[in-house]
């Protein structure tokens, strides 16, 4: 027991110089409760035999615990991953343009629902809606916090009358991760879904034949993180929208990913735009803001002004509703898409698309020698190799972007070296996400700009594999 009086009091403690300047930076409450925390630790420490450790080791670990406390758990982190549209990395990277307006709509009180014409009550939807019917050749648009909610309040506002309705091929009804499964928001939203055709192949005859007098749409669901291939057979938009107006019904098209663009003008895979779905005969169309479009987390409804304008009656909508900041971002990036030709250069998301492999190659050769240094006492090898990036967000599964970067592997059999450097790499100021596939750490860096190239090596240079 007398081993514990050597412990020094909270008051000693806080009334070391270094202490004191933690308090100055973090505040007399926290650090007061961290040196607290800090010396029952080690009391409890020292009961089950430890020893005893002297002030110099305390006040380094208040340090360290006030820095752990500081630090924002919503950190940047290097996407190195090969996903560029990453769900769990956030998705779309934000554009100058939008970072600056969300900043300043951030800062200011802003005519968000308020018409600056005639001093009245205004629509926050008007940010965006001549934009998007600009953009998607439609005649009326509302956005709601992500693609999920646009699904479930379209679902909810035409589809819930009770007994009615809604026709979808079996082959569309996916699960889209992080719980997203369409026949559980067709649930949720109140609305009956009747499943046609096989897995493979839907035919409009399987649409046609389904259809009753309680039929309350016909929808298309884009199948965007599977590709069936072999023998199959969906239903164009076209006859689609064809049989459900000769029934008098709507046709609804969940895009999913969806862009405003042509993206095989960048060398891109193409992928269904609004536009072709409104042009198609759609009557209503849903799209995700932060997949690629390339903006804010948002949910983009866009079509007839008569079912927008019901949906935008719907009490829930005023739940899904977005604020300020993403439609201040999301005005500016659609902005963006005004002027194709120099979208490119503009839009990061397809920047980091668009990347030639050439390009990301010459940074893996920059690269390779700062991480062969930080690893350079480990039985691995580090070289240059070429990748296959993904979209990611479920856009275009099969297709891969030719991309390059390092690749890490064992020296020897064991793999676990892997693991403790694929850790290391976590927990580094700035964390560095990549993946491990084949026995090697891959690190792909489409994503990384050259701008950030000397930070990175910096961050780098703390690695700790221990
Ligand atoms: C991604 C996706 C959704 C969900 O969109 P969020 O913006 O993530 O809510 C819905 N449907 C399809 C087809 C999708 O690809």
């Amino acid at each position: 027991m007398n081993q514990l009086s050597r412990l020094p009091s909270v008051s000693r403690l806080l009334s070391d110089a270094e202490v004191e300047a933690l308090v100055d930076s973090h505040g007399q409450k926290v650090i007061t409760r961290l040196v607290r925390e800090t010396l029952a630790d080690a009391r409890e420490a020292a009961r089950a035999g430890e020893a005893i450790p002297d002030s110099t080791d305390l006040i380094a670990k208040v340090t360290a615990a006030a820095r752990a406390l500081t630090l924002p758990r919503l950190r940047p982190v290097y996407n190195l991953t090969g996903t560029v549209l990453h769900t769990n990395l956030g998705r779309a990277s934000l554009p100058e343009a939008a970072i600056s307006a969300l900043v300043t709509a951030a800062r200011n009180p802003c005519a968000l629902e308020y018409d600056i014409e005639d001093g009245g009550r205004g629509d926050r939807d008007d940010v965006v809606n001549d934009l998007l019917c600009e953009l998607t050749g439609a005649e009326a648009a509302t956005v709601v916090n992500n693609n999920a909610a646009a699904v479930f309040l379209l679902l909810n506002t035409l589809a819930r009358k009770k007994q009615t309705k809604v026709i979808v091929s079996r082959g569309e009804l996916i699960e889209i991760g992080g719980a997203f499964r369409v026949p559980d928001i067709m649930k949720r939203a109140g609305a009956k879904l009747v499943e046609v055709g096989t897995t493979n192949r839907t035919h409009l005859k399987d649409f046609r034949e389904a259809i009753t007098g309680r039929t309350a749409m016909l929808m298309k669901i884009h199948t965007s993180n599977f590709a069936i291939q072999g023998f199959t057979h969906s239903v164009p938009e076209r006859e689609l929208a064809e049989l459900a107006h000769a029934h008098e019904l709507p046709f609804v098209v969940d895009l999913g990913s969806g862009t405003l663009t042509e993206l095989e003008r960048w060398g891109l895979p193409h992928e269904p735009t609004p536009r072709e779905s409104i042009e198609a005969g759609a009557d209503l169309v849903t799209f995700s803001g932060d997949k690629l479009l390339g903006g804010p987390q948002a949910g983009l409804l866009v079509g007839r002004k008569d079912l927008i304008d019901r949906i935008k009656k719907n009490p829930l909508k005023r739940a899904l509703r977005v604020g300020k900041i993403t439609l201040a971002a999301l005005e500016a990036v659609l902005r963006l898409y005004r002027d194709p030709d120099r979208l490119q250069e503009r839009l990061t998301a397809l920047q980091q698309l668009s990347r030639p492999e050439a390009d990301i190659r010459s940074a893996a050769e920059r690269l390779l020698p700062s991480l062969r240094g930080v690893l350079a006492s480990l039985p691995v090898t580090v070289e240059i190799v070429p990748l296959r990036s993904q979209i990611g967000s479920g856009s275009l599964p099969v297709d891969r972007l030719a991309s390059a970067g390092l690749a890490v592997r064992p020296q020897g059999k064991k793999s676990g070296v892997l693991h403790r450097i694929e850790a290391g790499l976590r927990r580094l100021d700035r964390p560095v996400i990549g993946r491990i596939e084949d026995d090697a750490l891959l690190l792909d860096l489409r994503c990384l700009a050259p701008a950030e190239e000397s930070e990175f090596a910096t961050n780098l240079a703390g690695l700790s594999c221990s």
